[in-house]
């Protein structure tokens, strides 16, 4: 199998193909901290692509409440138990060493096995990716466990927690909600796995489809994605998932004036938890260094948004900012070795970053690029025993060919109304 970079992984793996890479790519960051569970994302994706009949269980956005939620169920402890055993069976103990090394390894390098490496070691090999195929229930009831946490302290060992349990800044009864949709990976699990070759990766925005006409319903994608964002439809006989809103990301939109939009689970968002974007992707593979793309500056510059379970090898395009109060053991587990500088940076927030975050959900239009105008100071204090101080800076988003489409400062404007109409409109 060809050997392919994996720079979330910080090291080169193999994967079923050799390495080809989009123009740009389709990407976006999330802050756990602000999501509300409302759904919104969910039932705007549903309300827009899969609401006729059949798709009762077509949930190509979901939010899950962890540690015990997810759709389908249990997706992620079920894949973890196989590549724990995959690791024992090869006598390995999987590590996340090295410090980080820059761009090229910005959270150390992982020794483990990846999925595909994981099946590679069958033999006779049967899978390209390491994977199951969920039970026809598991797609039933897609918020099971919804807002439940551990009751009282969790067993030793249990969920990647430790046996000491946590202690203040995070809470020992604790939960949070993960919102999720394909990652668009670069190294795709489902597309490596299609037998029919029906899957593919668009070149010029990294957005991974499946070609219905091509697609049989061998659902060996649904066995292999290990995000489960493959989804098979029993009404159809072929398999569908999430298609990034791409009308919308081509400019295609009537909405969109010519310019990319962002996805319609990405606009609905009243938590304004989401930043959707479009990173410009450099011929071997990395990320352009392109720091005033807000996309590029939280994930490579600021990296305070971490891929989700990047061990997994498919080098997945969404990025969390992960939750303070939740066990940070479990966290490492969920977002790699870089969760602890994650939370630090997101904490106490340089002033670009505080500007930078002020940009979630500001727009509809996809933001390529962003300018800060430096404002007074407003605020000093100290976090974690260091001083910090807040500025009213002001930060402007640019469209994909340099208009300007949104402008907003860190503190929000106080409109008074007059004395005679206080309670008008
Ligand atoms: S719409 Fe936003 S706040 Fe509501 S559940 Fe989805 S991600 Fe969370
Ligand atoms: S998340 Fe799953 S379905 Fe989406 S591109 Fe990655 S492997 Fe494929
Ligand atoms: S990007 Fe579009 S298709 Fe994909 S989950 Fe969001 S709304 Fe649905």
């Amino acid at each position: 199998m060809p050997d392919v970079r994996n720079w979330q992984l910080g090291r080169s793996m193999t994967y079923p193909y050799p390495e080809h890479h989009p123009d740009w790519q389709f990407a976006f960051v999330f802050n756990i901290n602000r999501c509300i569970a409302c759904q919104t994302c969910s039932m705007a994706c549903k309300s827009t692509w899969t609401f006729s009949k059949g798709q009762e269980a077509m949930w190509w956005n979901n939010v899950e409440t962890k540690p015990y939620g997810g759709y389908p169920h249990h997706w992620d402890v079920q894949l973890l138990e196989l590549l724990d055993g995959a690791h024992e069976a090869a006598g390995i103990d999987p590590t996340w060493g090295a410090a980080a090394a820059g761009a090229e390894a910005p959270y150390g390098s992982y020794d483990g096995m990846t999925i595909f490496e994981a099946a590679a070691r069958e033999q006779p090999q049967t899978q390209q990716a390491l994977g199951y195929l969920p039970a026809d229930e598991e797609w039933r009831a897609p918020n099971i466990f919804e807002d439940v946490g551990p009751a009282g302290r969790p067993a030793p060992g249990s969920l990647g927690l430790e046996a000491a349990g946590a202690e203040l800044p995070e809470h020992k009864a604790y939960f949070f909600y993960l919102q999720r949709l394909c990652n668009h990976c670069t190294y795709p699990a489902c597309l490596a796995a299609c037998p029919r070759k029906a899957i593919y990766k668009r070149p010029e925005d990294g957005v991974v489809l499946i070609d219905q006409s091509r697609c049989r319903g061998y659902r060996k994608c649904v066995e292999a994605c290990p995000y489960k964002k493959s989804m098979y439809r029993p009404s159809t006989r072929v398999s569908e998932k999430c298609v990034a809103c791409y009308p919308r990301l081509e400019g295609a939109d009537p909405l969109s004036d010519g310019v990319p939009m962002e996805t319609r689970c990405m606009a609905a968002c009243p938590g304004r938890i989401r930043l959707q974007g479009l990173v410009p992707i450099d011929p071997d593979g990395t990320w352009a260094d392109d720091r005033q793309n807000p996309i590029n500056f939280l994930v490579r510059h600021e990296k305070v948004a971490l891929p989700l379970y990047p061990q997994f090898g498919t080098e997945p395009n969404g990025f969390y900012i992960p939750p303070r109060w939740a066990p940070r053991p479990y966290l490492r587990q969920m977002f790699g070795p870089g969760v602890d500088e994650a939370i630090a940076r997101y904490r106490a927030p340089s002033r670009e970053l505080l500007a930078v975050l002020q940009l979630f959900r500001a727009s509809e239009t996809v933001i390529f690029r962003y300018e800060i105008e430096e404002g007074p100071k407003v605020f000093e204090n100290e976090i974690d025993g260091k001083p910090w101080a807040m500025y009213d800076d002001t930060v402007i988003g640019f469209d994909k060919i340099g208009r300007e489409v949104v402008r907003l400062s860190v503190e929000e404007p106080v409109h008074q109304r007059s004395a005679p109409h206080p309670n008008s409109i």
